[in-house]
Parts: structure tokens; sequence; C-alpha cells
């Protein structure tokens, strides 16, 4: 197996996606200085974020997020790679460390099926895929919890949401998703998935309509927070 990777990076070598450096053969995905540096949420920052985001409109159950989002650190390059060069092995590769590190909570949650935030399909043949399928499918392959991906249908395109306030986020997405097979989701609790969660309102407005269609309960994932 090294011997094949070995061969394969001496012709097309394998690189870092936040420091750009050549990866060695024993660094998958990130190197280990950048794997380091990456910033982990505190447990009351979750809390606090908790409060802020869902309490109030008692749709998630609970919500879990692994790393600071901050602009220009390694946690942003990576997920920079992942979106927008196409490099989906990182997403998969991010879903591995989610289901690994937070293992314990997603077991207590007792999920039954995965569902990444879906995009619309406009959206999608942008960017050739799904980011959150990819992060969920690394997920499934530690916890081996079924995916539901044709679950959620994004119908409504909406523009990016980076420069929106709070409210204009909600405004911006509200009916945007509609549950495709209701029956399949009656009674069951339901993990979102999402690469950062920024106000929560994509997330919350996903949970809506499961929800509405007699999901049990709703827990939310994401790769990163804002600082
Ligand atoms: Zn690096």
């Amino acid at each position: 197996m090294n011997f094949i990777q070995d061969f394969f990076d001496f012709f097309i070598p394998r690189i870092c996606p936040s420091c750009k450096s050549k990866l060695d053969l024993t660094e998958e995905i990130i190197c280990r200085k950048c794997f380091l540096r990456l910033n982990r949420v505190s447990e009351e920052k979750i809390l606090t974020e908790f409060q802020d985001k869902f309490k109030k409109d008692r749709i998630v159950s609970d919500f879990m997020s692994l790393y600071y989002f901050e602009k220009d650190k390694e946690v942003h390059n990576i997920i920079h790679e992942f979106k927008y060069n196409g490099k989906f092995r990182i997403g998969f590769f991010l879903g591995t460390l989610l289901a690994c590190n937070l293992e314990a909570k997603i077991r207590s949650w007792k999920i039954e099926y995965i569902v990444p935030v879906p995009l619309h399909h406009i959206r999608r043949a942008e960017r050739g895929f799904n980011q959150s399928y990819f992060i969920a499918k690394g997920i499934k392959s530690v916890l081996n919890i079924p995916i539901a991906a044709n679950l959620l249908k994004r119908h409504r395109f909406t523009n990016s949401q980076t420069h929106l306030s709070i409210i204009e986020r909600r405004e911006n997405v509200k009916d945007s998703f509609l549950v495709k097979k209701n029956k399949k989701i009656s009674g069951k609790n339901i993990l979102l998935i999402d690469d950062v969660i920024t106000t929560g309102s994509t997330i919350s407005e996903c949970g809506k309509v499961l929800l509405n269609s007699r999901a049990a309960k709703i827990f939310a994932i994401s790769v990163a927070i804002p600082h």
C-alpha cells in the first residue's frame, strides 16, 4: 500500500490544502503541522451557541461543532479547498474527524438518518457536488448510520448568505426546503449536517419541514462555527 502511495506521490504529489506543503506518507489529507493547529471549539462555546441559535425556536434538540472557522486560518483554507476546488476527499476526511471526536454525543442522540443540508440543483451543478453529502459519508463510514440524501429538497434558489444579517438570512432561506419522502421519517431522529453553521437559520429551516413531516427529533452537526 505504501509502495503504491509512494509511487503516486512521486508523479502527483499530495499537497496540504492549508499550507500547500507536500504531504509525507504518514500524513492523510492535511499535514501534521496544520492538523495540530486546528482550533477546537470549547464546550462552553457550544452551549452559548446552542442558546443563541437554536434554543428559542425549539426545532433543534441539540447541536455540536468541532472547529472554529477563522478567516485565513487552517480550517478556513481547508474548507475553501474542499468546496470551491472540488476536493471532495477533504469532506470525507472531515466527516471521519467529526465522527471520531463526537462519537459518544452522536450515539446518545440515537440517530436513525443522517441528512446532509441540500443545495439547490443550480448551485450543485455549479460546484459539481454537495459538500455536506461528503461530510455525511465520512460520518457514516465510522458510525454506520444510514444517509438519507434525497429526503430533503432545496426548491428555492437563494443567493449567497455571506453578507446578510441574522434576520436577513432567516428571511432568505424561509420556505426553501421541502420533504420528499414523508413516510420514511415519521418518528425518526434526524441528524442534519452542514460544513459551517453560521446563524443556524438554514439548519432551523430544514428542521422545521422535517418536524412538520413528523420526524421525532432534530440534531445538527457542523465541521465549524465562526469564532
Ligand atoms: Zn499544512
